[in-house]
């Protein structure tokens, strides 16, 4: 087998899904030499559907707006929550906080989402190769990352030689699980198991295009989420050993065991028709121990992934994938592009992470609930909502000391900098 090395680029991404393509574009409109390698051809599949109202704020940057509001993605105006008897809440409504059109977000058809995202990298002059699939790492004498091996549809190998490579694989987790990084969350130990319905009950008006959370007992929930063509995608996530229990081993007869204990997921599912198979995937959250190392930052999944029950992670991805573009620039232009280059990038991201695994937390809390916190605390519901739709990036330490009432808040986790080398590592 013969390798064939390409040029030098400023900078290699790998992995084409939001947090891939949003770095290179945003590397590419700084006027950076961009390559992006994606294993699979577009379109593809992915699970991540319900976007939160503040990634308007990448996608605007990108230039992508206008394409997303004619798009024929539903808008979500709302997140909605079903009881374990299957009673609804009343809808909470994003734009009753928050007089701006971002309140008003998208349910999303992610073969059509992603695709879009890789287009418009590849308009702003990303040069993308498909049907490429990123094997190892290369590394200089002095151990720094300086692109990667990678095979491409033909089964050919290729050398793609880079300033700085960008990992955004997503929960395939790249340079993660070569590197021995991943650190699970010790708590969020859960699994889903999904599908889609044709033609299942939508309800009326603003509410047709919101996301339900509805509760299944020993604190399980499902997501309904509307997309296009007239599907429906729906899931359940629990504790596997619930999951499992009594020995059933069928997806589709543990979903519908599940689907008969919350009669609104009953009721509206019932009205449709299950179509495709059933998917299901576990470890679900974790964090990288580093966010970089010398000529290599991670990003989106690749970095942390977090349980979606509050619909953070196509934001964290477009919004983790922008500050790789922009911390990655500073570095291109600094002449420097180590490990402690990153230190701020990780540490923001984290950040926003932690905010949203804190709620995460808390949901999962069963003396918590929502309703008895707000009563309590109405004072907070902005705080609430700010979290809720995204603007991670502020102080919510009020809000969670309140929270301490009602559930245990974890400490924020240790791990997630730079691996900066000791002097004496370097050379080796
Ligand atoms: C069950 C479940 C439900 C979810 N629901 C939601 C939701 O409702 N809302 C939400 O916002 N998020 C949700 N998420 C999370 C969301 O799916 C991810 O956070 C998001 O897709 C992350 O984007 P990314 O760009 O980091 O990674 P991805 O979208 O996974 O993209 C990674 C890309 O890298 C490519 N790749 C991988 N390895 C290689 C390689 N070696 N070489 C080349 N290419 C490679 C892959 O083909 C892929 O295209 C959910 C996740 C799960 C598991």
């Amino acid at each position: 087998m013969t390798t064939t090395t390409t040029a030098n680029y400023d900078a290699l991404v790998i992995g084409g899904g939001p947090a891939g393509s949003t770095a290179a574009t945003v590397l590419a409109m700084h006027g950076r030499r961009v390559a992006l390698v994606e294993r699979e051809p577009f379109p593809r599949y992915h699970i991540g559907e319900s976007l939160l109202p503040y990634c308007y704020f990448t996608l605007d940057r990108l230039g992508l707006i206008e394409k997303m509001k004619q798009s024929h993605f539903p808008k979500k105006y709302s997140v909605q929550f079903v009881s374990t008897e299957g009673k609804l809440s009343v809808p909470f409504y994003f734009f009753q906080h928050w007089d701006h059109e971002a309140a008003m977000t998208w349910q999303v058809l992610r073969s059509d989402f992603d695709r879009m995202l890789l287009d418009n990298a590849r308009e702003r002059s990303v040069e993308i190769l498909q049907q490429t699939t990123a094997r190892e790492l290369l590394r200089s004498a002095e151990g720094v990352v300086t692109g990667v091996k990678a095979v491409d549809a033909a089964g050919d190998a290729r050398e793609f030689r880079a300033t700085i490579t960008i990992d955004a694989t997503g929960r395939d987790a790249f340079a993660v699980s070569r590197n021995g990084w991943k650190v699970r969350d010790p708590y969020l130990n859960k699994i889903a198991i999904w599908t889609y319905f044709e033609g299942a009950k939508r309800d009326e008006g603003l509410d047709e295009g919101a996301t339900t959370v509805a509760f299944v007992q020993d604190k399980g929930w499902f997501w309904y989420i509307p997309l296009p063509n007239n599907m429906v995608s729906v899931g359940i996530v629990a504790e596997k050993d619930y999951l499992y229990g009594g020995g059933m081993r069928e997806l589709s007869e543990i979903f519908a065991r599940e689907v008969a204990k919350n009669p609104w997921i009953a009721g509206h599912t019932g009205a449709g028709k299950q179509t495709g198979e059933y998917w299901v995937t576990g470890e679900f959250s974790y964090r990288s121990r580093h966010c970089a190392e010398d000529g290599l930052v991670l990003t989106g999944d690749a970095f942390a992934f977090l349980d979606p029950v509050f619909s953070s992670g196509v934001f964290l991805a477009l919004k983790s994938g922008e500050m790789a573009g922009d911390a990655v620039e500073a570095a291109l232009a600094a002449g420097d592009v180590s490990a402690g280059q990153f230190t701020e990038y990780g540490a923001k991201v984290c950040e926003a992470i932690e905010a949203m695994r804190k709620l995460v937390y808390s949901f999962y809390n069963e003396r918590f609930s929502f309703k008895d916190f707000l009563m309590e605390f109405p004072h907070m519901k902005g705080d609430l909502t700010e979290c809720l739709i995204g603007n991670l990036f502020r102080d919510f330490d009020p809000m969670f000391n309140a929270m301490t009432k009602f559930a245990d808040i974890p400490a924020p986790l240790p791990h997630g900098a730079p691996l900066e080398r000791v002097p004496a590592e370097a050379g080796r």
